[in-house]
C-alpha cells in the first residue's frame, strides 16, 4: 500500500484458533501473546523462532491484555468475571464486581500513565449459549468502561452511555480516550468509535469519531505515537488520523478482532482475525510505549 503506513506483504504467522483475540507484545519473553477465547487457552508466537506455542489452557476465558510498567500483563477473564494480573505465570485477581455486583465480562484493558486500568466490561461472556464464557446475569444492570485505582483499589464507573463498549486506547497525550462500540445497528446504535475528553481521570461527553458498516466492527484498536487510530473493521484493519479522516485500510483473509504493535523495534503490526494470527511492516509504533514504558508520576 502506497500510504506510507506499511511496507512489505501482510504475513500468516499462524492458523488454528477458533477466535483469536487479545494480542499484545511481551517485551521480557519477546513474543506476542494472544488468547484463543473458545479453546480456552492462551498462545505466544515468537518471531525469532517463527513458532507459536500453547502459553496457558484452562485460563477461564481471557481476552484482551495489556503491559503494565514493570512488565507485569494485566488481562481480562471473561470465565472469571474479571481484570487479572499474570506476573511470571502467576495469575491473581484485580477486580470482579462493581458495588456489590459481579463485573459482566471485561474485554479489553489499558493502563495510563498514572497506573490506573481502564476497561470496558460487555456482556459477551455470559450471552446465553456463548462460547467465550460462562452464561450469567449483567448484575449492575449495565455494560460501563471502568478506571481501576491500582493503588487503592477505587473501581469508578467513568463511561455509562455505550452499549457494548468494546477496544478502548488513550491519544498520545491522554486526552482523549478512544472506546469502541460493538453492539451495532440491532441495538439501534451503529458500529461506532467514540473519543471521550479525559481531565482528572474523569470524561466529559461522547463524540462519536468513526462510524464503521454493519458487519466491520472496531473490536480492538491500537493508538499511535502519531496519534492515528488503528482499528479491526471487519476483514480489514482501517487506519485513521487524529482529526478521523481513513487513511489507509488494510485487507485480511478473515475477520480481525484486535492488534497490536510490537516486534524488536515495536513496529510490526500483529493481527489476530478469528483462526489466524499476521504481521504487516509498519513506519510507526504504538502512543503507548511498549518498548518504552510510561512513567510513573
Ligand atoms: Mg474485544
Amino acid at each position: 500500500m502506497a500510504d506510507g503506513l506499511t511496507t512489505g506483504t501482510l504475513e500468516c504467522l499462524y492458523t488454528g484458533s477458533v477466535w483469536a483475540e487479545g494480542p499484545l507484545w511481551v517485551p521480557s519473553s519477546q513474543t506476542v501473546r494472544w488468547s484463543d477465547i473458545p479453546n480456552n487457552r492462551i498462545l505466544e508466537f515468537h518471531p525469532g523462532t517463527g513458532a507459536t506455542r500453547e502459553y496457558a489452557q484452562d485460563v477461564e476465558f481471557t481476552n484482551g491484555r495489556t503491559l503494565d510498567v514493570d512488565g507485569s500483563v494485566v488481562q481480562c477473564s471473561h470465565g472469571r468475571r474479571r481484570v487479572e494480573r499474570d506476573k511470571d505465570g502467576t495469575v491473581t485477581g484485580l477486580v470482579d464486581s462493581f458495588q456489590g455486583h459481579r463485573l459482566n465480562s471485561p474485554n479489553d484493558v489499558v493502563i495510563a500513565r498514572d497506573g490506573s486500568i481502564w476497561f470496558t466490561d460487555p456482556p459477551y461472556g455470559i450471552l446465553p449459549g456463548t462460547r467465550e464464557g460462562h452464561e450469567g446475569e449483567q448484575e449492575y444492570g449495565g455494560c460501563h468502561v471502568f478506571r481501576l485505582d491500582a493503588a487503592s483499589g477505587t473501581l469508578a464507573a467513568v463511561i455509562t452511555d455505550l452499549v457494548h463498549p468494546n477496544g478502548l486506547a488513550f491519544s498520545p497525550d491522554e486526552a482523549l480516550l478512544y472506546v469502541a462500540d460493538t453492539a451495532g445497528p440491532g441495538y439501534g446504535v451503529p458500529l461506532r468509535i467514540v473519543a471521550y475528553e479525559v481531565r482528572d481521570a474523569v470524561c466529559g461527553p461522547g463524540r462519536v469519531v468513526v462510524e464503521l458498516p454493519d458487519g466491520q466492527a472496531a473490536d480492538g484498536l491500537r493508538v499511535d505515537v502519531e496519534g492515528r487510530i488503528w482499528t479491526s473493521a471487519g476483514p480489514a484493519v482501517r487506519v485513521y488520523s487524529p482529526s478521523f479522516e481513513l487513511l489507509a485500510s488494510i485487507d485480511v483473509p478473515e475477520t480481525v478482532s484486535n492488534l497490536c504493535f510490537g516486534g524488536p523495534d515495536g513496529r510490526d503490526l500483529y493481527i489476530t482475525a478469528t483462526t489466524s494470527l499476521y504481521r504487516i511492516r509498519t513506519s510507526t509504533r504504538d502512543a503507548a510505549g511498549l518498548n518504552v514504558p510510561p512513567t510513573h508520576h
